[in-house]
């Protein structure tokens, strides 16, 4: 009996050790789901005591699960479960979920599985016992401690039990879903005022705008890296404008999107590809990103607006493993810039270099190795590696858009960055609880064919390539790039705007 009070009390502090010193992970938050640990813990034993094993089971459900699941979270994102959170978690699909599982499960995370569950099934049988002696001894410090521990939470998400923050949580993003929902049907009756384009109807123009994922620009040799990641956009370096110093204004693909493609950060107050249609543009969105059926995620929504779409990558029918590569979107990219429509745009959007970072190019762009034979190291090389296939793939589609000899620009950029280096220590991917600069510095690029130039003399004229700038305005920028106008365009917004002479 003895043996099972020790066991009892030092519950909390067993895991606190196994978390800090054996699994390594130092972080506050699991210091205060610990301190719910000996609450949670008591509960049963104070008022359980003979009841049902079914009670006993339901409340194991309810208290150690949410537990369990949190601190899962917390191993792999080093943050607690949020309403973000259950946004990747359900637009998500099969092999987006294979993938991330792949990636992210580690011994670490085994050993704190089965010790968790271990340690949980112990009280469990011994649960009887337990309530024995601390009826006996410690029943009125227990809630007094019970009551005071609830006054100081109260109203405190942070502190909430964890059965309580899922739900509360889970409750926010539905909310947000629902909102979103009814958006799109507000979405397909929106209308700009004043729509204007500044080149005149007969004019061809084809617009093409590629938005990367998670490429930092500074594992690019065009930005300065050492190796040579983007050879190709090297050897034209000359015919490109590299933007120095833009960052994407979230790390969190979903938010950074949906900056890119709505004006002020929501949807009922216009998008990108609306905007297009009323100033007479054939719209294509062409995606290697995955498909998320029946879901009212950002780039379902502006896809549904397009006239046009292709979704290639065909990995969530559950038949297929392993996702395409960003190459599959190149024939139908070849095929759109010859639609018969005079004036068109194209998005398109990469997976580029979203994590597992190997599994994003074909085996011919193996061509970095790890330096030192750590997981770290791998990882910067396959990292390097996507970036490298990345060049390529939009080597390809700028020289089949050259091909046509219109009028015509291609903007490249990525959704956001990523944080990959060998330190063991700095964090990884991207990740807003833990956000990091790498994770926001991102590639801006553009090309232009010589009849826009032609067209275009003055507006060209004085690009700052130094400008700092964030996507947040990217949507302005798109506007004047693409010499749009409307009211709600605001020029001072754009990137071009400062020093150009119009
Ligand atoms: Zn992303």
């Amino acid at each position: 009996m003895f043996n099972c009070v020790l066991l009892y009390i030092s519950f909390p502090f067993l895991l606190e050790f196994i978390l800090k010193f054996i699994l390594n992970i130092s972080n506050l938050i699991v210091f205060n789901t610990a301190l719910l640990m000996p609450l949670t813990l008591i509960f049963p034993f104070l008022f359980f005591k003979n009841k049902t094993n079914l009670l006993k089971i339901l409340y194991i459900f309810l208290v150690y699960m949410p537990i369990f699941i949190n601190i899962c979270h917390i191993f792999i994102f080093n943050s607690e479960i949020s309403c973000a959170s259950y946004a990747s978690m359900f637009e998500t699909n099969y092999q987006e979920f294979i993938e991330f599982f792949q990636h992210f499960i580690s011994k670490n995370l085994i050993i704190f599985i089965v010790l968790f569950w271990l340690i949980c099934g112990l009280f469990y049988i011994f649960s009887k016992e337990l309530s024995y002696e601390i009826d006996k001894f410690k029943k009125p410090a227990i809630i007094l401690f019970a009551i005071l521990y609830g006054i100081f939470c109260f109203g405190d998400i942070r502190y909430k039990f964890p059965m309580e923050k899922l739900i509360a949580n889970y409750i926010e993003y539905k909310i947000e879903q629902i909102k979103d929902k009814n958006l799109l049907k507000i979405m397909k009756n929106f209308s700009f005022n004043n729509v204007k384009s500044l080149i005149k109807n007969d004019q061809s123009e084809l617009y093409v705008i590629v938005i990367g994922e998670s490429a930092n620009r500074d594992h690019m040799s065009l930005y300065g890296e050492a190796l040579k990641t983007t050879p190709r956009f090297d050897s034209i370096r000359d015919e490109l404008q590299i933007f120095e110093n833009v960052r994407s204004k979230y790390c969190c693909t979903f938010k950074a999107l949906k900056t890119i493609l709505c004006f002020d950060e929501q949807l009922k107050n216009g998008d990108i590809v609306t905007l297009f249609k009323q100033a007479g543009f054939k719209t294509f969105w062409l995606s290697n990103q995955y498909y998320i059926e029946n879901s009212d995620n950002i780039t379902t929504i502006i896809s549904l607006l397009c006239g046009q779409k292709v979704f290639v990558n065909k990995a969530h029918r559950r038949t297929k493993l392993s996702s395409n590569y960003d190459g599959d979107l190149v024939e139908h990219f070849a095929k759109f810039v010859h639609d018969s429509a005079q004036k068109k745009v194209i998005f398109v959007h990469l997976l580029g270099s979203h994590f597992p970072y190997a599994n994003r190019y074909p085996r011919e762009f193996d061509v970095f190795f790890p330096t030192q034979n750590t997981k770290k190291s791998r990882e910067v090389a396959r990292y390097n590696n996507s970036i490298l296939y990345t060049d390529y793939i939009l080597f390809k589609i700028l020289n089949i858009i050259k091909l046509l000899k219109i009028n015509s620009y291609l903007l490249y950029f990525s959704d956001h960055g990523e944080d990959v280096t060998e330190d063991p220590e700095s964090p990884h991917c991207h990740n807003e609880s833990i956000a990091s600069p790498p994770m926001f510095r991102i590639p801006f690029i553009i090309w232009l064919s010589d009849e826009y130039k032609k067209l275009n003399e003055n507006f060209i004229k004085n690009w700052d390539l130094n400008k700092q700038y964030n996507t947040g305005d990217v949507i302005h920028s798109i506007i004047d790039l693409s010499r749009l106008n409307c009211d709600s365009f605001n020029k001072n917004k754009s990137i071009f705007y400062e020093n150009s002479s119009k």
